[in-house]
């Protein structure tokens, strides 16, 4: 797909790592629609990147109906769509077991349902529309890119429910680009360890460091453009399909 073809999606795209895919996109000559529920940092972030090539759509990911909507009305916008980039998410941080301070159950579906139901429901909408876009290179139609998190495979203390659902985001990654292909639309997904975004800056100092030190090589977080280079690395390349790719500096987990 060519950089400044790119008519992209992006939800959570008014924060750190999809925020970083935005401003890459639109610097590489694309426009962007901004799907995210903080409509502050939507005007922000519009007020940055130019009203000419993006523009926010407060829309909550969890709700298929309002996706489903502003989907359309974000093609219109972009002329046409042949991106989707799924970063919305929340970390959904408790521990789940035990008699005292258990994890509501509702807390447990609320990050289930952004994490994984968003994601689908924004790759379902998208792809629905991405099917009638002419085919270019290839046959490709569209391309759509998740993001799920080292907590997939290897979750800590406090994280069954975050886990979960990126574990759940892993596992469609397959099954929906097997489904998609006739349709010449491309799905993969991103693995990250550790970036500077906001969902860190938001941890203490002393978990933000034990984070930097589980980090072998470069032992330090990971910059939200170095996320948006490999969103652009999957673009230009038709032959990474159905693949979910951890970016993560080999990082080690402590329980
Ligand atoms: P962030 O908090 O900066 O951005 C997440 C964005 O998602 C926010 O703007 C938030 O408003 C939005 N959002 C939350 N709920 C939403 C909803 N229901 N509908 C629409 N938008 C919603 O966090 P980030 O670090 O940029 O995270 C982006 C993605 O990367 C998330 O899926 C996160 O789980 C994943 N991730 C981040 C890291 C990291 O170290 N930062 C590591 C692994 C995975």
């Amino acid at each position: 797909m060519q950089a400044d073809s790119i008519r992209a999606l992006v939800t959570g795209g008014v924060s750190g790592l999809g925020l970083a895919v935005a401003t890459r996109i639109v610097a590489d000559g694309g426009r962007v629609a901004l799907f995210d529920v903080n409509d502050d940092k939507g005007a922000a972030a519009v007020a940055a990147l130019g009203d000419a090539r993006a523009r926010y759509f407060a829309t909550d990911v969890t709700s298929e109906d309002a996706v489903a909507t502003n989907v359309a009305a974000a093609k219109e916008f972009l002329g046409g769509l042949n991106m989707v980039v799924n970063c919305a998410g929340i970390l959904g941080a408790g521990r789940v077991l035990g008699r005292e301070g258990a994890m509501p159950l509702a807390r447990f579906q609320s990050t289930v349902m952004v994490n994984l139901v968003g994601s689908f429901n924004v790759a379902k909408a998208g792809a629905a529309l991405m099917q009638d876009n002419a085919p270019g290179e290839d046959g490709e139609r569209g391309l759509i890119v998740n993001t799920a998190s080292v907590a997939a495979y290897e979750g800590q203390i406090g994280q069954a429910a975050y886990s979960a659902s990126k574990g759940g985001v892993v596992a469609m990654t397959l099954p929906m680009a097997r489904e998609l292909a006739r349709f010449g639309i491309r799905v993969n997904t991103i693995a990250p360890g550790i970036f500077w975004t906001p969902m860190v800056d938001g941890m203490p100092e002393d978990v933000q460091q034990s984070l930097s030190a589980s980090i072998p090589f470069p032992s330090r977080l990971g910059r939200p453009e170095e996320f948006a280079d490999v969103v652009a690395y999957i673009a230009g390349n038709r032959y990474i399909n159905g693949e979910t790719i951890r970016l993560d500096g080999a990082v080690r987990l402590a329980p």
